[in-house]
Formats: structure tokens, sequence, C-alpha cells
């Protein structure tokens, strides 16, 4: 059959590629962001300011419909421009390449290639096909038989925070969500991996490891090389009150346990996003027995209503996860507690928003991110209809977010006047003279009068001084400034556009049997607040 002309490539173009990527979505997407990034740069590619590129990415998210409008108006631009410049590439990657796959081609004739998650490292290869002559080209195949995972050569920036994936996909199926259709079933990455990658990075100067994971809570190590938690026989679970659906039990806080032991270099351990059905007595256990884990879970709960939370198949009632939650905050001493929320789910009452609100109040989260209902194709709620107003959804939000900052102003206010420590990640954006950092319980730290200081990376000890409306104000006690080392005086041009001191990037000491695969810093969600 004759082929279709792709579009108008040249080969000069092959001479110096250049691409730019534009991420839209969580940190899952920013992770794959980086890892295409590697891929791209290792097969010779080299990044451009958007307005420059050869070949433009746009790395989406489908979560909610929001930021799958955004992609689209940002393929109409695009498609402005090729018709300036004929040889510009756009591809679409990430959930809606991989939910709407061949009919993006049909809806948006200016993009030339549909990828999905899983198929990362085929970019190269395919867009050699589109120089080469090819039709616009779609790649939206799972990794179901042999699941890759792209493994880091790479730290961004100077951050000292990184993000590893140690399970992709999600097996649950609750009814607002379009995940498991455009990530697939849950697949788990070998635990020995997981640690060389931890490893690897610490090396490289990281401090904090965010896990990640779609459920990430209900890992299980494909390679059965995890030992079992203590009180647990042949993995089996055994801790009392253990549920016994969940046959993961022991396992990913048996993760946690091999993380601390083998890499004792590393400062902090967080993971993002847990699953309440997973919030295990074992985990819990973990928490209180290994130093590394931070003081703070992002514990999704979506609904304070048992009739909205059945409708939305979240597997849980209030009772029960007040009741886990409780069990945590009762065994690790100090934790904070964040969460996300739907508001406006179909059918959701005023009595059910109540028992909402009544219940963030219960648990006394210091953070949440509430999102208003979007019906997403593929879900089980698309049944139900959206039938709360928008303007309706638009209050209730209103109302948890004021809610949630009074809940985390009183938290922070109480802080004023103790120490913490506080991991600190670069200097703040605006004039840099502040350093900026978390505590274990993620708290954002802001440390005045440390300016001539090199804290970049350093665990140090703060004295809180005051709060502000979403974070601390600190300075480093007298024992902290003592153990610091000076800095090179500051060049006052201007402000300081990231919190990387020293942006670019690092590569990662070699590891065995990896590809290319990327990491990007940043922050697990926490005290911050969703859209
Ligand atoms: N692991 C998380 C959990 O336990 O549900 C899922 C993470 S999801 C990618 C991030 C958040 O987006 C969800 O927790 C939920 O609050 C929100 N979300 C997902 N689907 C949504 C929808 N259809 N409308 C509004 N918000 C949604």
């Amino acid at each position: 059959m004759p082929v279709a002309p792709g579009p108008a490539l040249c080969y000069e173009f092959l001479a110096m590629p250049s691409y730019a990527i534009t991420t839209f979505g969580c940190q899952m997407n920013v992770h794959d962001s980086e890892r295409m990034h590697e891929v791209l740069r290792r097969a010779g590619y080299a990044e451009v300011p958007a307005a420059e590129a050869d070949i433009i990415v746009l790395n989406t998210c489908s979560v909610r419909e929001k930021a799958e409008q955004k992609l689209l108006s940002e393929v109409g631009r695009l498609a402005k421009q090729k018709r300036a410049r004929r040889e510009l590439i756009v591809v679409v990657a990430g959930c809606v390449a991989q939910q709407e796959g061949e009919r993006l081609l049909k809806q948006a004739r200016s993009i030339d290639l549909v990828i999905g998650p899983d198929n990362i490292a085929e970019l190269p290869r395919l867009l050699d096909e589109l120089v080469l002559g090819s039709p616009p080209l779609v790649r939206t195949v799972f990794d179901t038989d042999a699941p890759r995972f792209l493994t880091a050569l790479e730290v961004v920036g100077a951050s000292p925070t990184a993000f590893v994936t140690i399970m992709k996909g999600c097996d649950e199926r609750c009814s607002f969500c379009i995940v498991p259709h455009t990530r697939g079933p849950e697949r788990y990455r070998p635990s020995g991996e997981i640690i060389a990658e931890i490893a690897a990075l610490t090396a490289a100067s990281v401090r904090e490891v965010t896990l990640l994971g779609q459920t990430v809570n209900s890992y299980r190590d494909p390679t059965r090389a995890l030992s079992p938690a203590p009180g647990h026989a042949g993995g089996h679970p055994q801790t009392p009150g253990a549920s016994t659906d969940d046959p993961d039990e022991s396992e990913f806080a048996a993760l946690l346990r091999r993380i601390a032991a083998e890499v004792p270099a590393l400062a902090r351990l967080r993971y993002t996003s847990p699953h309440p059905r997973h919030l295990t007595p074992s985990l819990i256990l973990a928490h209180a027995e290994v130093p590394v884990l931070a003081r703070h879970v992002h514990m999704p709960v979506q609904s304070g209503s048992d009739r909205v939370l059945k409708r939305m198949i979240r597997r849980y009632s209030r009772a029960e996860y007040v009741e886990r939650v409780g069990a945590l905050v009762r065994t690790v001493p100090g934790v904070t507690l964040s969460t996300d929320i739907i508001v406006g789910f179909p059918g959701e009452t005023e009595e059910d928003f109540a028992a909402t609100l009544s219940l963030v109040e219960e648990v006394g989260f210091k953070g949440l991110f509430g999102f208003k209902y979007s019906e997403r194709p593929y879900t089980p709620a698309r049944k139900l209809g959206d039938d709360v107003p928008e303007d309706v959804k638009s209050e209730r939000l209103a109302r948890l977010f004021a809610l949630s900052e009074a809940l985390l102003g009183e938290h922070l206010a109480r802080l004023a006047g103790t120490t913490a420590q506080v991991l600190v990640e670069g200097l703040d954006k605006g004039d840099g003279l502040l350093w900026s950092g978390r505590t274990e319980r993620n708290e954002i730290v802001h440390i005045a009068g440390a300016a001539d200081r090199q804290l970049a990376g350093e665990v140090v000890e703060v004295s809180i001084v005051r709060h502000n409306k979403h974070s601390l104000q600190g300075e480093l006690t007298a024992a902290a400034r003592a153990a610091t080392t000076p800095r090179a005086p500051l060049h006052k041009t201007g402000p300081v556009a990231s919190h990387s001191e020293t942006p670019g990037r690092r590569s990662l000491p070699v590891l065995a049997g990896g590809l290319a695969g990327g990491l990007a810093g940043g922050i697990a969600g926490g005290l911050a607040r969703g859209a």
C-alpha cells in the first residue's frame, strides 16, 4: 500500500535536532518527562526553548478534563506555527495520548506522533521514522508482559530531592478515575533495581527520595526478594488486624525497611500516592521503626461521606479511614497528614459535603489537594451523570480550602518558638536571600540570615521565628550556623529564577541493567493546595 507523505521534514534536520517538552499534570508526568529528556539527549537531541525547537513534545494529563482542554488549545496554537514551519514535529505523549490514541490524529492534523507512557524508550526511533517520511504515528502499547522501568541516569539541577518509580498502573477501580485506562494494570519494579537507583542517586548527593506509584503502597516485589516484615511468616499477612484481602500486606513495608538498611546515606524517604486500603499495620509499624521515613503521609480520602465513598468504589468507609490514620497518628508521634478530596461527585448533597468538612476537621489534615469532580471517559461514574452544578462545586471547593487553610494556619502558629530539622532544597524564589526547605512533617521553612552559608542539600536545625500563611520562617540555630560552610557572595542581578542554585544535570554512577530514564527534582504533594 502506498505510504502517504509524512510532514515536510528535511535531512538537514538530522544534523542538529532540537526539542522542547511541556509537561501537564502530576509528579508521574514530571518524572516521565525527565525520562524523555534523557532518552532524547542520549539520541543526540538538544533541548532548546519551545519557540526554537524542531520537535515539541506535549506530555499530557487526563485525570481532569481541564488538563485535556489545555492540551487541545496548545495543539491549536502549534498548528498555526506549523503552517509557517512545516518541518516542526508535534508529539503528544502521556495519559491523553494513551487514552485517545488514533483519535487524536483525526482530531488535530498538526500532530505527528502519539506516544503512550510505556513507549518512551521508543521515542528516538519513532522520530527517525517521521524524519524519513513516515505518516503520523501512534504507539500506545502497555508493556504488561515485560514491564520496563527506565532508570535515572542524571540528577536534575542541584536538587537534593528526587522521585523513584516503584510501580505503575492501577488495579483499583475508583469510579471517577481514568488512571486504570491510561496507565494500565499494576506492574511492579524489582526491589533490587529500586535500591540500586536510590543508591546511585544518593551517591550523586540526593538526600531525599519520594517513591512514586499510582497506588504506591500496594507494591509487591516481582522477584520475591524481600524478606517479610517482623511478625510475618513467609511473606503472608500475620499482623493482627491485617486485612486478608491484602496479599501484599508486608511487601511495601518490607521495601521501605530494605531501602533504609541498604542505603544508609539517604536522609529522608517519602512516598506518593498511597491508597488507604493498603495502610496496613505493617506499614504503620515501619513508620514507627524506620527513622528515615518522613513523619508526613499524604493519604487520599476523596470524601467524608460513606454514601459517596461507596459510589466512588473506594472500598473503605469513613470509620475505617479514621481508624487506620488514627493508628498511624498514635504510633508515630507528630506525624502530619494531608489528603486529596473531590467535591461535587455525582449525587453529592450538602449533607455529604458537610460530612467531608467534618472529616477534614476530625483528622486535622495539615494540607489538602481539592478538586472539582470532572467527568472522565471510560469511568464507571459517567453513568451517574455530572449532576452537581458548577457554581455549587466552586462554592464547596472554596469552603473546603477555607477550612484547610484555617487548620494549616493553626498548626503553623503552634510551631513558632520550636526548632525543626530542615532539609534545604535551595534558594527561595525572589531576591535569593532566603534558603527554603521542608521539615520531616512537610512544613515549608524559609531560613533568614543565612544567605552567606552554603546550605543546599544540608539538613539543618532551624529555630522557628514566625509563621506565614502557608509556611514557616526561621533562623539557623547557633550550632547549625557553626556547622555550615560559607558561600560565595551573592550577585544581585535580579530575582532568582529557580530553587536550584546551580542549574544543570549531573550524571549518576552507571547502573547495572539501566536504560535511559530520568528524575525530576521536586516535592511530593503535601501542604500545598490543589486546583
Ligand atoms: N492514588 C490516588 C488515590 O488514592 O485515589 C490517586 C491519584 S490521582 C492521579 C490524583 C487525584 O486526582 C485523586 O486522588 C483525586 O482526588 C483526583 N481525581 C482523580 N480523578 C478525578 C476526577 N475524575 N475528577 C476530579 N478529581 C479527580
